[in-house]
């Protein structure tokens, strides 16, 4: 092949994706990667987000493997050979240094919020050497022209085509195309070709990265035995323990190997002197300061070397323009607090099949005004999610404050899960992402961050217990109007399960009345009729009026 309609540049399970999708629209396609599958990818907790979103392209494009992949008990039926772990919810605790975590009961510094009602339901952890081989292969299978171990050197911009330049495999590699996709990632592969200047300057969040995949890592339920039960076992979530200088996930798969990553605030890393900057030693060096954690760890064993990044933030200027757009992860990285980047891309590869899909039934190329859309929207949200997280930075000065910062993410996108359950339509991935447009929910990042960072003097400072307190009371007062999960309610002492009997109640806040609401209750307890695969497929999707 030495031309294509759209070249894709980088081949995760979002470039994949947007490959398969834009073949099965009848584009021809080439996606190209510089590395080979399977290989070792970070980002691998996904969310119930993510997981409907995923729902939705199985259904609308007749991909039964990603409707079979967006709950745990389907992938173990369907595609029990892809690597993945059970993950029931997000699970927090805060531990200090020096001193054991402390079981104060129901006190305790924990916080438990349930993604789903049972394991069947479950989102998953995915172990993306697995998932993103299978991603790419069933590119292939949908008629993509897949180019591994290729070096691109070169992307001229002319009137009317894209000329990539580079080398695979030792030999001269050239493609025209008339359209670019970067999904290269932090990758930049982009960023480098048009100068795309950098945008972090406007970002607040700053962390560096020390992580591996571990064997032998101990269940905090064994470590910690006799919490109160939560609404699902501690360990089978998004483990997140936050530590003074930042914070730490744990991740375990179903097959028994943990990821796990130290993220450090600079004030966190600035606590370690030079000598302790190397991987293993930063690894250890942190572990060693909290004596549950390294309990949990005594007898884990990295399956990969400990890896350190100084600095895992990008950002840039642009998203989009003429010919070229850049999906999300290869325009923006905040942190992986909170687990947004999945969702985030899976969104952006729902818009942009719909903007393809339209240009495709008009025999036209996407224009200029969708690519100014899409960019927007990208730089909004990006904007949104390092807002909250930076405010969860500044939180981690106290749990309560934490806690609550927590409860606006919940929030924002249990009222995003539940209206696109029930009232799904072919638009539902153009709604902002992390509650950007809600008239309730899309100022309230940048304003807790804002009250944060006067309670903490942005030096980590605790504030007083008033101070604190005004602002539990503010998030619960905020979120009230979009709160369909009973979340910041002191009486469930930070353990939050799926209460669909509350959500009932709260039929209101959905613009539901209480009889409508019931009947939508299969939908939420997934429990709707299955789609038969191939499901809608083509026929539909041109079907179907996709303009907005
Ligand atoms: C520490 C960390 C933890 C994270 N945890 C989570 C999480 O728990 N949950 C979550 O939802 N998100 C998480 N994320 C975000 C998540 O990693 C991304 O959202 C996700 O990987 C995006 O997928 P992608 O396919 O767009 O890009 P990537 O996964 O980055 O894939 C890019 C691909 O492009 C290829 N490539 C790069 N450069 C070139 C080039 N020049 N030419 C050709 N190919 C190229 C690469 O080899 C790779 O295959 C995390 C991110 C980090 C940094």
């Amino acid at each position: 092949m030495d031309s294509c309609e759209v070249a894709i540049v980088g081949s995760g399970f979002a470039g994949s994706l947007l490959a398969r999708i834009l073949a099965t629209l009848g584009y021809e396609v080439a996606l190209l990667e510089r590395g080979t599958h399977p290989r070792f990818a970070i980002g691998e907790s996904s969310t119930p987000l993510a997981n409907l979103s995923l729902e939705r392209l199985g259904v609308r494009y007749g991909f039964a493997d990603c409707y079979q992949l967006s709950t745990h008990g389907r992938w173990l039926a369907n595609r029990p050979e892809l690597r993945r772990g059970l993950k029931r919810g997000f699970t927090f605790y805060r531990h200090q240094p020096g001193e054991q975590f402390a079981d104060r009961g129901l006190d305790s510094e924990r916080l438990l919020v349930a993604a789903s009602p049972n394991d069947a339901l479950s989102d998953t952890h995915w172990l993306r050497a697995d998932v993103d081989h299978h991603f790419a292969r069933e590119a292939v299978a949908a008629g993509v022209e897949y180019r591994d171990r290729t070096e691109l050197t070169g992307a001229e911009f002319g009137p009317s085509e894209v000329r990539l330049a580079g080398a695979r495999e030792g030999a001269p590699f050239a493609l025209r195309a008339r359209f670019l996709v970067d999904a290269s990632g932090p990758g930049g592969f982009l960023a480098r070709q048009l100068a795309i200047p950098s945008a972090l300057a406007r970002t607040e969040t700053r962390s560096a990265l020390v992580f591996s995949h571990f064997d032998g890592v101990a269940l905090m339920q064994d470590v910690v035995p006799g919490l109160p039960d939560g609404p699902y076992s501690d360990d089978w979530a998004a483990v997140h323990h936050i530590i003074d200088e930042g914070w730490m996930y744990s991740l375990r798969f179903d097959h028994g190997i943990t990821s796990a990553g130290f993220l450090l605030t600079p004030r966190g890393l600035a606590s370690f002197d030079e000598a302790q900057r190397t991987p293993d030693a930063l690894w250890h060096a942190v572990l060693s300061r909290y004596p549950t954690l390294s309990q949990a760890f005594a007898g884990a064993r990295p399956t990969m070397p400990i890896a350190f990044r100084p600095s895992i933030q990008h950002r840039l200027e642009r998203a989009a323009g003429n010919r070229w757009l850049l999906l999300p992860h290869a325009f923006a990285f905040a942190d992986p607090l909170f687990s947004t980047g999945i969702a985030w891309s899976l969104h952006a590869v729902e818009r942009l099949g719909l903007m393809f899909e339209d240009a495709k039934r008009d025999g036209a190329q996407v224009e200029l005004p969708e690519l100014a859309r899409y960019e927007a929207a990208l730089i909004a949200e990006a904007d949104q999610i390092d807002r909250l997280v930076a405010g969860a930075y500044e939180a981690m000065a106290h749990f309560d404050l934490f806690s609550a910062q927590a409860m606006l993410y919940f929030a924002t996108v249990s009222f995003a899960e539940v209206s696109q359950r029930i009232a799904p339509h072919d638009y539902t991935a153009w709604s902002g992402f992390l509650g950007v447009g809600d008239s309730v929910l899309g100022s309230l990042p940048r304003e807790s961050h804002r009250r944060l960072r006067a309670i903490t003097g942005g030096r980590g400072e605790l504030g007083s217990a008033d101070a604190r307190q005004e602002f539990v009371d503010w998030i619960a007062a905020s979120i009230a109007p979009r709160n369909v999960a009973g979340l910041a309610d002191p009486r469930r002492h930070n353990l939050y399960p799926v209460d669909l009997e509350l959500l009932v109640d709260r039929h209101d806040l959905l613009g539901l009345t209480r009889d409508q609401l019931v009947a939508a209750l299969p939908a939420l307890r997934g429990m709707a009729p299955e789609p038969q695969f191939p499901a809608r497929g083509l026929e539909t999707a041109y079907s179907a009026n996709s303009r907005r």
